[in-house]
């Protein structure tokens, strides 16, 4: 988030408010800033720290939303030290199954759930494909930079960029593009590449 703050305020400057940059770079500085202090704990507790953390340092609609992201998949890996596919899968479902129920977004909105959902497909098809850990990451992260992609064409019809109509066709959505990164990250860190 540090490294892509100026392109996230650029991309939500030409449908938004421009600030989900600054939003999403200082939630997620506050949450390396807790990680030391939960070193000695399982999944679930850092994954609920996390949740806690950007609910209260992102504001705009990107707070709640990653804050329920986080806190969701945290319900589900409690007292876990270790994921294997099946198990990030169900808490990476869960997550977004999260941010849906509390954005009411649908598919097509032009929303970060757009870059969500196909990961959430593609870690599905990978679990049943037996597929490797490092390469159904990579699939997810793939899935999800199409949808953010095909987020350029559509009309926002959830949040800030609704507000412009047809004119907010034409431009990526910024929290399409900061889910994207989340799941690039995960891939980049959990796979080893
Ligand atoms: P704000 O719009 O309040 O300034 P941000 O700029 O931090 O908040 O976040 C904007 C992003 O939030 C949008 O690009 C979109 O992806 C996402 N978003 C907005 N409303 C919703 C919603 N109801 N459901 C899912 N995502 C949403
Ligand atoms: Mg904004």
């Amino acid at each position: 988030m540090a490294e892509n703050r100026d392109y996230l305020i650029e991309l939500d400057a030409a449908i938004g408010d421009a600030d989900h940059g600054a939003n999403m770079d200082r939630g997620f500085r506050a949450v390396r800033e807790k990680l030391p202090g939960l070193a000695d704990t399982d999944i679930g507790a850092v994954l609920k720290a996390t949740g806690m953390t950007l609910v209260s340092t992102v504001g705009g609609a990107g707070g709640p939303l990653y804050g329920t992201f986080f806190l969701q998949a945290g319900m589900k890996t409690t007292g876990k030290t270790e994921l294997d596919l099946a198990g990030w899968t169900e808490a990476f479902q869960a997550a977004v199954e999260g941010v849906v129920q509390r954005g009411k977004a649908r598919p097509g909105d032009k929303t970060m759930v757009d870059a969500l959902l196909p990961a959430v497909s593609a870690l599905q098809n990978a679990c049943q494909q037996n597929t490797p850990l490092p390469q159904a990451l990579q699939e997810s992260a793939e899935a999800s930079r199409q949808g953010m992609e095909a987020t350029i064409p559509l009309v926002a019809r959830k949040g800030r960029a609704s507000y412009l109509g047809e004119r907010s066709a034409g431009h990526q959505d910024p929290g399409a593009t900061s889910s994207f990164l989340i799941l690039k990250a995960a891939a980049e860190t959990w796979s080893g590449s």
